[in-house]
């Protein structure tokens, strides 16, 4: 029994997430922490809305309302949205709790004392017309490193680099067209070389990662360069230091502070539970776990950034130094990178429309279809096509003719000819057999979970459900309906319901709604999957009040076979999961088109 921290990427507070989103970090960290509670593991999955920075500031001036009301309102919607997914937050907060900024202020400081936060003078762009800063995406140009033409202030997305705006050739901005003015101005730098040897000893033990997000961490460390930590802006937690402190014009750069919610969201869930220390238990044990689930164009934030900032902090980077008031802090023991999803065949795009938006999604099709699709056909570790033809084809194929008629044709057989789950007899090498793939699940599905490979994972618990419905094919219970042949009817059946319980509980991380439904159809009472609940909160310390996600996960099913009691009531069963009229493919690729 471990520690398990679920650091999952903070969704950002500018609009409604897409199922893009939410297949690169939401619904693998669900299926992850689900499955380590299960195994016996004490979970902390914590996250909240990324709320600061400059994106928000200009979309609030664009709309007229202020940064804090644009944000209340996109996270509410984002918390509806993980919550109508099912996703099993401890804690999912946001980034404008005074808790938050409390934190961020204490890892700033620490790291301040220990000597790796450096001023420099440098250039920032204002807009000629307004006088007021121009964010760095809001300023276009070509890129000076691969001649890409539109190239943003703060990143190429065509070669990868990141940017400063007054590197890019013929900047102009985005907003109007101008040519932005550079002027000088003092900030705060991360001196990120000063984690170089640290930071390449500490991933030269991380063997077991995804390559690709090693060999990419590996190489980020080759070349690391101080980077701004403060920004010229309203809109930001104020930085610490005096002179500074007071100062409107001047915060703390969001990533910056939206990395350090894993730590202020766990010190949060501590305050909350009435042990304000519980958090330490996965922060600084020494066996605690960390995993951090996110898209892979933010693993420099969670391999190099955040492990940075803990060492720092910690007084462990090249400089030393000495642990800040909360102590020191753990590395993470895996950063969790997914691919990306596109969408029949382009990016993902708000503006241009190529988009489904979860809260759509969810209004038209079950949660467990689209954690489905994700689980066995998401961006784990290449990038994936979500096309409707597939997902239609998955739902109607896979979930609704192979789990969904496995469970509905047992049970409604069972419940038709014994009333309840039938006593077994005599077990045949056949029926034997059978029990033994589904009780093999329970170590190959759960390795794989625990090494995050979850597409083989489901796969091997979709082989169970394909061998269960070969078995009934082959026994055909249907045909021993007579006095003499009905105690076979009824072992059958019994090894059947039972393989479905078995299965049941491999596909609970998955599918939680469903699998707490079939539970449900087996007589089982109570909890079988636990789900989390909004509830509006108090700030802790005295700022206004919001919602966040939670839940009680300590009660439901374990991963383990738990054997049927012949002689439960059962009821005829109603479908498990929606089947699909293809109609629906045209109907979604005319919303597209529209
Ligand atoms: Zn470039």
């Amino acid at each position: 029994m471990s520690h398990v921290l679920a650091a999952v990427a903070w969704p950002y507070a500018n609009g409604p997430r897409h199922i893009g989103h939410v297949s690169g970090f939401g619904v693998p960290s669900d299926v992850f922490s689900r499955y380590m509670r299960m195994s016996g593991h004490d979970v902390l999955m914590v996250s909240g809305t990324d709320e600061h920075g400059t994106p928000i500031q200009v979309q609030a001036d664009a709309e007229g309302v202020t940064p804090r009301e644009l944000a209340d309102r996109y996270n509410r919607v984002i918390v509806d949205d993980l919550h109508g997914l099912g996703l099993s937050y401890d804690l999912f907060t946001r980034t404008t709790t005074r808790n938050h900024y409390s934190v961020v202020q204490e890892l700033f400081k620490g790291l301040y004392d220990n000597g790796y936060i450096i001023a420099k003078t440098t250039l920032g762009a204002i807009s000629p017309s307004t006088g007021r800063t121009l964010p760095d995406r809001y300023i276009e140009g070509t890129c000076p490193i691969c001649g890409y033409g539109s190239a943003r202030g703060d990143q190429c997305d065509n070669c990868g680099n990141q940017l400063d705006p007054e590197q890019l050739i013929n900047p102009k901005s985005r907003i109007n067209g101008e040519v932005p003015e550079f002027v000088e101005t003092e900030h705060f730098f991360l001196d990120l070389p000063a984690f170089a040897g640290a930071l390449g000893k500490w991933l030269d033990t991380r063997s077991d990662w995804r390559p690709n997000v090693l060999k990419f961490s590996k190489n980020l460390v080759e070349d690391l360069q101080p980077r701004a930590i403060t920004r010229d802006l309203e809109w930001g937690v104020p930085i610490p230091l005096e002179g500074w402190e007071d100062r409107n014009d001047k915060r703390i750069y969001v990533w910056f502070d939206a990395v350090i919610g894993y730590l202020s969201a766990s010190i949060e869930w501590a305050r909350r539970s009435g042990d304000p220390e519980a958090w330490r238990k996965w922060w600084q044990d020494s066996g605690a776990l960390g995993y951090y689930f996110m898209g892979k164009d933010n693993i420099v934030f969670h391999s190099v950034i955040w492990p940075s900032l803990l060492l720092g902090y910690s007084g462990e980077g090249d400089k030393g130094g000495r642990p800040g008031s909360l102590g020191a802090l753990n590395l993470p023991t895996e950063v969790v990178s997914s691919e990306y999803l596109t969408m029949e065949g382009r990016k993902f795009s708000s503006s241009h429309k190529v988009v489904i938006y979860v809260r759509d999604f969810l209004e038209r099709y079950d949660a467990d279809a689209l954690r489905y699709f994700i689980a066995a056909a998401g961006p784990e570790s290449n990038d994936t096509d979500f096309t409707w033809a597939e997902f239609v084809r998955r739902n109607n194929d896979e979930l609704v003719a192979g789990w969904g008629n496995l469970v509905n044709r047992s049970v409604s057989m069972a419940a038709k000819n014994f009333g309840a789950i039938p006593e077994a007899g005599e077990l045949t090498e056949d029926d034997k057999a059978l029990l033994d793939v589904v009780r093999k699940g329970f170590d190959t599905v759960g390795e794989l979970l625990g090494k995050h490979r979850q597409k083989a994972a489901i796969g091997e618990a979709m082989r169970v459900v394909a061998e269960a419905n070969k078995y009934l094919s082959d026994q055909a219970p249907w045909k021993l309906k007579d006095e003499a042949t009905k105690p076979r009817m009824g072992t059958i059946l019994h090894v059947a319901l039972q393989v479905i319980s078995d299965a049941n509980t491999l596909l609970t991380p998955f599918l939680p709604h469903s699998a707490q439904k079939v539970f449900e159809l087996l007589g089982g009472v109570g909890v079988h999957a636990p789900m989390p609940s909004v509830v509006e909160v108090e700030d802790l310390d005295g700022g206004p009040s919001y919602p966040v996600l939670t839940g009680d996960y300590t009660v439901g099913a374990k991963w383990e076979s738990v054997p049927l009691v012949a002689g439960t009531p059962l009821a005829a069963p109603t479908p498990i999961f929606r089947k699909l009229d293809v109609s629906v493919i045209e109907e979604e690729l005319e919303r597209l088109a529209s």
